[in-house]
């Protein structure tokens, strides 16, 4: 006797996946930028039209795929990066679910260009709401394009849900930033509507966080050094006196990674004691590097929240090396400036 139950064919089970990989285009942006981080790229350029509503492109000097991995790239759990559960605990890359690309390809046309260095012929594949419309062998630049027209092309409903292109624009630009900022060596490009909007050249995390967020960053960054064996953190800490009122310039990278962090949050803002007005909001830009095996980065889709084994030590570590950094620059209580 048969039962009810039935298996989802393939393409209705990417479209389910894709609604908690791609919410709207800048989570596309950030899984083909990180993508092509992950190839290794040395230089990555984004193209967005009408905020990506319209066209998205990312474009890699990176390894590329040879025909093999150009097609199979668009499966579901197809990926390079992990083999083992344990490799789970000891990631080295941005991705490892293999689910973005054939998530994006579920809810869009793609268009894809992709060869390695030591192959004369590349591969160009396009794929339309997970049905391939063509395969070809073609002549193309080493490492790999991705070109993604008409999201939610086939899922009206997030479609229209979908904000103005200035709200979407803006949560491109923050992907695109925090990548950026955590890989200051690669050469980064973003163009929207045919006018560039970021040209960060190779360099480091002081002079890439000034290239995006202006001259005026230089002289309020306090560098912060410290190495543990629970954690080293390298990056920097705002003067008290450059404070803002929004949250806008408070970054954590955890191994490269952005990763948002109220307990973070909190250790830092207790290193600032007495030295801020109240809903005074420090700049922060911290990175910081723990063993692969202490953190548990696979808790959602989107990778930004993240478990510490030992969140307890983390807190004081931090709050004790900005306190220390902080006291360093003669930082003055907020009593005395205030006057
Ligand atoms: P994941 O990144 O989690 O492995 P994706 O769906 O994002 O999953 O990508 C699937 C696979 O396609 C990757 O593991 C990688 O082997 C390959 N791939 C994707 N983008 C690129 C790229 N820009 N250059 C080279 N290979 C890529
Ligand atoms: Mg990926």
């Amino acid at each position: 006797m048969s039962g009810i139950i039935q298996l989802l064919p393939d393409h209705v089970a990417n479209q389910i996946a894709a609604g908690e990989v791609v919410q709207r285009p800048a989570s596309v942006v950030k899984e083909l930028v990180e993508n092509a981080v992950d190839a290794k790229a040395s230089e990555i350029k984004l193209v967005v039209k009408d905020a990506g509503k319209t066209l998205i492109q990312v474009i890699d000097n990176g390894v590329g795929m040879n025909v093999t991995d150009a097609r199979l790239c668009f499966e579901r759990h197809a990926t390079s990066k992990i083999k083992h559960a344990e490799d789970l605990f000891a990631l080295h890359t941005k991705g490892f679910r293999g689910e973005a690309l054939a998530s994006i390809a579920a809810v869009a046309h793609v268009e894809m260009k992709t060869k390695q260095d030591q192959q004369e012929l590349g591969t160009h594949i396009i794929i339309e709401g997970s049905k391939f419309v063509s395969q070809e062998v073609a002549v193309v630049p080493k490492g790999t394009s991705f070109l993604v027209k008409n999201l939610f092309f086939n899922i009206p409903a997030r479609r229209n849900f979908l904000k103005s292109d200035n709200i979407e624009l803006k949560h491109i630009i923050d992907e695109f930033e925090r990548v950026a900022m955590a890989h200051p060596s690669i050469h980064f490009i973003m163009i929207s509507n045919g006018s560039e909007v970021f040209n960060l050249p190779s360099s480091n995390y002081r002079q890439r966080i000034v290239n995006i967020f202006g001259g005026k960053t230089n002289e309020k960054l306090v560098p912060v050094n410290e190495e543990t064996e629970i954690v080293s953190v390298t990056g920097f800490v705002g003067k008290p006196e450059f404070s803002k009122k929004t949250r806008s310039e408070q970054f954590f990278f955890v191994n490269d990674r952005f990763i948002k962090s109220g307990f973070l949050h909190h250790a830092i803002m207790s290193a600032y004691e007495g030295l801020l007005r109240t809903n005074d909001q420090p700049s922060y830009f911290l990175f910081l590097q723990v063993p692969r095996h202490t953190i548990d980065i696979n808790i959602h889709p989107t990778k930004t929240e993240i478990k510490f084994d030992d969140e307890q030590a983390l807190y004081a570590i931090l709050r004790s090396t900005i306190k220390h950094s902080l006291g360093m620059f003669n930082v003055v209580p907020a009593l005395d400036f205030e006057r």
